[in-house]
């Protein structure tokens, strides 16, 4: 439904920090994740907002790093339900138990291997609000669709249906990522312009679904997609861009550390 609201863009975010996401997925155990995240609670020194999201195994130990320092902890997903006979889920709840802020939730992973989809991402971010979870969604395009013209529809449609009837109230947060399905892993970042057109959209389909002080003061977009030190201030620099999520260059101390100074 068309929302005359929508028309009207303020300036999105102009004062807070930009913030730095790392998956670091199924690819560390837990031995490698407490390395590096020492590593990380040592030498991270830059005043943005730095979220880390290891493995459920790995998120009390690392969480215990972290504690005391101002880097956050997030989960890779939870469950859509609050509680019962799931066996081998996670909750929201036992997120937040464990110290995380944030949760990852419909990775394009997630979607290709584990037949998730948008009804399921949306049931798993009411959780996520409803535990005081910051949910991190993830939205993108595959290479098909791009080919068929269809990636705005895609990114229309996966924002809505994640959020079309939740309500978020001001003192709830939520980042959509915008990730290009098909340049994941890939080495290869889009251009930015095309992130900043994709961004412009999401922020359309928000404004189509809440009111626009809440479009803008509860929502936060970030690009994520082969994002290293080379490229990450072509996305952070982007206006209506509130930082990126990394998976690969997350993974080594180095790449990390420039990721975030080059921010
Ligand atoms: C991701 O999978 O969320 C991701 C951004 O991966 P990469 O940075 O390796 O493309």
């Amino acid at each position: 439904m068309y929302n005359s609201k929508a028309i009207i863009l303020p300036n999105f975010m102009s004062d807070i920090k930009p913030i730095v996401i790392a998956n670091w997925k199924m690819k560390l155990g837990l031995q490698e994740a407490k390395s590096l995240a020492s590593d990380i609670k040592n030498k991270v020194t830059a005043q943005i907002e730095v979220a880390v999201c290891p493995s459920f195994i790995s998120l009390t130990e690392v969480g215990k790093i972290f504690s005391g320092s101002n880097i956050k902890l997030g989960g890779q997903d939870c469950f859509w339900e609050a509680n019962g006979a799931f066996t081998g889920e996670v909750s929201a709840k036992e997120l937040k138990e464990v110290g995380c802020e944030f949760v990852i939730l419909g990775h394009s992973e997630r979607r290709k291997y584990l037949g998730e989809t948008d009804e399921m991402v949306h049931k798993k971010v009411s959780q996520a609000l409803a535990a005081g979870l910051m949910p991190i969604i993830c939205v993108g395009e595959t290479f098909e669709q791009r080919q068929q013209g269809a990636k705005d529809y895609v990114l229309i449609q996966q924002t809505t249906k994640a959020l079309e009837g939740l309500e978020i109230n001001a003192s709830q947060q939520v980042i959509i990522a915008y990730e290009p399905v098909w340049v994941i892993g890939s080495g290869q970042a889009i251009d930015p312009n095309e992130a900043a057109a994709a961004h412009q959209v999401i922020y359309q389909s928000l404004f189509d679904l809440f009111p626009s002080d809440i479009v803008k003061n509860n929502f936060r977009i970030v690009y994520g997609g082969s994002v290293d030190e080379t490229n990450v201030s072509d996305f952070t620099n982007l206006d209506k861009t509130s930082g990126v999520l990394v998976g690969g260059a997350s993974l080594n101390i180095n790449d990390f550390l420039a990721i975030i100074k080059n921010v």
